[in-house]
């Protein structure tokens, strides 16, 4: 391996593993990519534990963007329950504002 290649994998590795200031214990992804990806597992496990146990553990129902870590994590809450998460305002239009003058 190269130096620069070891490099740039120390670096994304120690990224990854950064952890979130107002939840800790909740796993942090990069991007929203990398969390869909995540709950994506979690739904098969979820399924998979369902049908040997008949009930799951897997609650996890969406991706969501934390202000506090700028990452982003899962939760199994429904949107505007869920602390420090971002939520992206539709942009008021020209259209808009003359409606609601
Ligand atoms: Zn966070």
């Amino acid at each position: 391996m190269s130096k620069n290649a070891k490099k740039f994998q120390k670096r994304q590795a120690g990224k990854h593993n950064q952890r979130c200031s107002v939840t800790p214990d909740k796993v942090r992804y990069r991007d929203l990519e990398q969390a869909k990806d995540a709950l994506f597992h979690f739904k098969r496990n979820a399924k998979e534990q369902k049908a040997a146990t008949g009930s799951t553990t897997y609650n996890q129902k969406r991706p969501y963007e934390c202000s506090a870590c700028k990452g982003y994590h899962t939760t199994s809450q429904e949107l505007g329950r869920v602390k420090n998460e971002v939520v992206r305002e539709k942009e008021l239009t020209i259209a808009d504002l003359i409606l609601s003058a």
